[in-house]
């Protein structure tokens, strides 16, 4: 036994030894001409424009939105003088520029115009939708998620214009006005550019930001391109029994049967994996990392069970290697000496590569083995197709990563959030998410939460790093 584990170790240590970065080496590149002041200025109107997509669809109110079209009018002239724009959906807005080669498939860059509400602005260090620059940041509500990417992908597009640079392949903005609620917006821009016959090489949408200190043992900043996003189902869970008077109860009421079945399916958690995307991050940051944990990375023909319990320990890493489960709504109930006709709650599950909606179901199902509660699928999004990441867009968005920050490795990952791209499967070949300014983990609460903020450092990298890619062939 004993001899055959260090025959094991001796094999890994030579695995890991062996393994070699890969990472796309990058060389200098001419940066497009911005005028950073200016560009700031025109990010912060655009923060200032309240474009909430509400909690309550009823209370939309389209003025900001219209307001925020004149606003890209404004500032960015020449490329509403030289880019064909359509407005979809009453507010979404797709551009169209056409490229150098038009036999190449065309490239499409994806954004949103809307926000979430700031409910509480008073929490705020800065006012919410005041846009006001401290700290080397700009403050408000918006600025990371998403105008910060759409303003910057129209600044690129501005400055290569104004360079007369014309791109190599046709490129399409997309920008939804409804990601924050459904993303109607972006459907109907896919469904129109699947009308019309297009299809791109890749699509780039919102995704990660770089992150800073977050993976262990990698000293780096590291992007992760998502190559697909978590699906999602919200399952009920329903126990109907004749009502009555408490005074004479059964042993366990309508409550307590439901109580029973959400503990079960509580303790009865989704299996972790490390198949999928998740895989792939493993597998492009092994050879990067330092300490014992670099032998388990690299080896994870040997070490993947061990490595899949040590992720499922802590909560925030589970959740990248399975399906997540949270009871999140429980009802029932009248009076308390009235026996409960019914008791109901929603479970609602993140689902990881690999899963799908019917197995998810299925498990819930198994796990309560009561005929009493019934299960019913409420909603169910299924995880979309996974991108590839040895195709050529991979490469270009690593490439533009790297040129403008050289220090940040890059690997591909499964984006944990919902986003407009799930839309546009249909008319990308790949789909790929990452957002190109950096966090570290006290950032992520600020995503629909309290001082979300952006450095105006990164935004000038942000605008550059879109300029390569709609640069690159
Ligand atoms: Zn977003």
């Amino acid at each position: 036994m004993l001899g055959l584990l260090s025959v094991l170790l001796a094999i890994a240590t030579v695995n890991m030894l062996a393994t070699r970065s890969q990472q796309v080496q990058v060389d200098g590149f001419e940066p497009l001409r911005i005028d950073e002041v200016q560009a700031v200025d025109r990010l912060s109107e655009a923060i200032r424009i309240q474009t909430i997509s509400p909690q309550d669809p009823a209370s939309f109110d389209p003025a900001p939105f219209i307001a925020f079209h004149q606003l890209l009018e404004r500032s960015f002239p020449l490329v509403h003088a030289q880019l064909e724009r359509e407005i979809v959906s009453d507010y979404s807005l797709m551009y169209r520029w056409p490229g150098a080669d038009p036999s190449a498939a065309p490239i499409i860059l994806a954004a949103h115009m809307d926000v979430v509400p700031a409910d509480d602005p008073s929490a705020w260090s800065h006012p919410p939708f005041a846009a006001e620059q401290a700290e080397g940041f700009m403050w408000g509500r918006g600025t990371m998620d998403d105008k910060g990417a759409l303003m910057a992908i129209l600044e690129a597009t501005e400055a290569m214009l104004a360079a007369g640079i014309t791109p190599p392949r046709t490129v399409y903005l997309c920008f939804g006005h409804d990601e924050e609620l459904t993303g109607s917006g972006a459907a109907a821009m896919a469904k129109l550019l699947h009308a019309r016959g297009v299809e791109a090489e890749f699509l780039l949408d919102e995704g990660t930001g770089i992150t800073v200190g977050m993976f262990p043992a990698v000293e780096q900043p590291v992007a992760l391109i998502g190559l697909s996003e978590k699906g999602s189902a919200t399952i009920e869970l329903l126990v109907e029994l004749e009502g009555g008077h408490s005074s004479a109860p059964p042993d366990q009421t309508a409550i307590g049967i439901l109580a029973a079945a959400v503990a079960r399916v509580e303790a009865q958690q989704l299996p972790g994996s490390l198949d999928g995307p998740f895989r792939q991050t493993l597998d492009t940051l092994g050879p990067e990392m330092h300490g014992p944990l670099k032998l388990v990375a690299t080896n994870l023909w040997l070490f993947a069970p061990v490595m899949t319990r040590a992720l499922l320990a802590s909560s925030t890493t589970a959740s990248s290697v399975r399906t997540t489960t949270a009871v999140t709504v429980i009802e029932g109930g009248v009076k308390a000496n009235v026996l409960p006709p019914r008791a109901r709650a929603l479970v609602n599950h993140r689902i990881n590569a690999g899963d799908t909606v019917e197995r998810v179901v299925a498990h819930v199902r198994e796990a309560v083995d009561d005929p009493r509660v019934q299960v019913t699928l409420v909603v169910g999004n299924e995880v979309p197709r996974i991108s590839d990441a040895q195709a050529p867009g991979f490469s270009t968005i690593a490439r533009a990563v790297r040129e403008v920050n050289p220090e940040v490795l890059v690997a591909p990952g499964l984006f944990v959030a919902a986003t407009d791209a799930r839309h546009y499967v249909g008319v990308a070949k790949q789909v790929y998410r990452l957002s190109a300014f950096f966090i570290t983990k006290q950032d992520v609460p600020r995503y629909h939460g309290v001082d979300e903020r952006l450095s105006l450092e990164h935004y000038a990298g942000m605008i550059q790093f879109y300029g390569r890619i709609l640069q690159a062939s």
